[in-house]
């Protein structure tokens, strides 16, 4: 068949991201050919709810016109040009002035990339350009956390804190360093979770005292942790960051490639934890993934340094594409017509987390957790003490193809399980979504007790 023949081709030549090349030579890929709001169809014509949206980025679902028509029309009109050389396009202007308008605090400035990892690559040259042309060469050091997930680009692996990764290659890089993430239930849930985000958070200051103030450049992290399974930080950990930061004068990045443009139920999770970062990175969302597109949004204090330093050697030839532009540009009125965050704020996102919630009585889960359209349950072997599975006995993995036999994209994450899908899902789709889980859950209970 087609499909056959095309899965052919692909174990023969494709060589694809974070997969294990053995299994798909065994099993075969899943071709996905077609979506449609919240739904993919496969080559058998099988329909899917697309929990994950994509990879976390299809926010306005499959489909939309107002999306497939900005890009028509912007291709016809410029379909490429740069923004090197005191060269812009009309998308770029415009998206960059519009950008300014949704962020929180002072980021007004903004630097286009085509991806997450390219923006946080971004960032670790513009920190330290930063305090180089301030004076301060020495302080390069940049913090980051264990399981954080920061892209795949040498900077991005080694800002993220996946073992795997930096054990591939060599990583991290130089004066690239990690603390523990504020997980507790996985890491300190016989502790109030209160003292434990208070205690994960002044982990920075110990470091920062360790390395010594005068080496440290910046320290970033993703508001909520997505990759890493949906870590959702006690109260009390990010404003106690943000002090430290500004007792010690280094840089706060969020990294919001996730959390932005409505995931949380705000435009960025900074304004819902009350932090005002220095820079602040994006992409995903931004084009609701019809585009590669990121960006880095930039604060006047390091924007004028930047500006008034010279030139900045540095930049993408897909820095700021104008079809991704354009996109994101449309993107953006959709959600404002259709009050899209408005929505995961008061109406979808609750009624998603009180669905959710409805999981915990499940006998294989330990805990629901989530915030706007994210969420996450843990798989456990035994609830009453909350005891999980050993790790060979890849429960997350089984759940996660019995998800699919239902219908289902849910990611595992070892052993939680992870959803985000797309900010237009009805009320319907999420007890559909809620439903399919119980039943992939059932079916892993039978399979793990066999
Ligand atoms: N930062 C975060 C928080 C992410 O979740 C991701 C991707 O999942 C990235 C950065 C990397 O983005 P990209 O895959 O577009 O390079």
């Amino acid at each position: 068949s087609n499909k056959e023949a095309l899965q052919r081709l692909d174990a023969a030549h494709h060589l694809h991201p974070f997969t294990d090349g053995r299994a798909l030579q065994q099993k075969g890929t899943r071709v996905i050919e077609r979506g449609e709001g919240v739904y993919l169809w496969d080559a058998d014509g099988n329909r899917i709810l697309d929990g994950m949206a994509g990879l976390w980025c299809v926010n306005l679902g499959y489909g939309r016109q107002e999306l497939i028509e900005a890009a028509d029309a912007q291709l016809r009109q410029l379909p490429y040009y740069n923004l090197f050389f005191q060269t812009t396009h009309p998308p770029a202007a415009r998206l960059a002035a519009t950008l300014a308008g949704l962020l929180p605090g002072d980021l007004h400035h903004l630097f286009f990339t085509g991806s997450g990892s390219e923006c946080n690559d971004t960032v670790v040259r513009m920190v330290r350009h930063f305090w180089a042309e301030r004076g301060r060469p020495e302080r390069r050091v940049i913090i980051s956390r264990n399981n954080a997930y920061h892209g795949s680009t040498l900077a991005g692996a080694s800002l993220g804190g996946m073992k795997p990764m930096h054990g591939q290659g060599g990583l991290p890089l130089p004066d690239m360093v990690h603390i523990d993430q504020p997980y507790h239930f996985g890491e300190g849930r016989d502790t109030d979770p209160h003292a434990f985000g208070l205690e994960r958070a002044r982990q920075l200051e110990r470091k920062i005292l360790a390395l010594g103030p005068e080496r440290v450049a910046a320290f970033i992290g993703e508001p909520v942790q997505g990759a890493g399974g949906v870590i959702i930080p006690p109260d009390g950990y990010w404003p106690e960051i943000q002090r430290i930061c500004q007792k010690y004068d280094v840089l706060l990045v969020m990294d919001e490639v996730i959390c932005g443009f409505g995931r949380t139920g705000h435009w960025f999770a900074s304004e819902y934890y009350g932090l005002a970062p220095d820079l602040l990175c994006m992409a995903k969302g931004i084009t609701s993934g019809y585009q590669p597109l990121g960006a880095v949004a930039v604060g006047d204090r390091v924007a004028e340094t930047l500006i008034n330093g010279g030139e900045f050697f540095h930049g993408f030839t897909y820095s700021g594409h104008p079809v991704a532009c354009a996109v994101a540009q449309a993107c953006i009125e959709v959600m404002q017509r259709e009050q899209v965050v408005e929505r995961v704020r008061d109406d979808i996102g609750p009624y998603l987390q009180r669905r959710w919630a409805s999981l915990g009585d499940h006998p294989l889960v330990g805990e629901t957790r989530g915030l706007g359209l994210l969420a996450a349950l843990e798989l456990v072997a035994d609830q009453a003490t909350l005891q999980r599975f050993p790790t060979d006995t890849g429960a997350g993995l089984i759940c996660r193809e019995h998800c699919f036999e239902q219908g289902l994209v849910m990611r595992a994450v070892g052993d939680t399980m992870i959803i985000s899908p797309p900010l237009v899902i009805t009320h319907e789709q999420v007890d559909e979504l809620v439903e399919k889980a119980r039943r992939a859950l059932d079916l892993t209970l039978s399979t793990l007790s066999n």
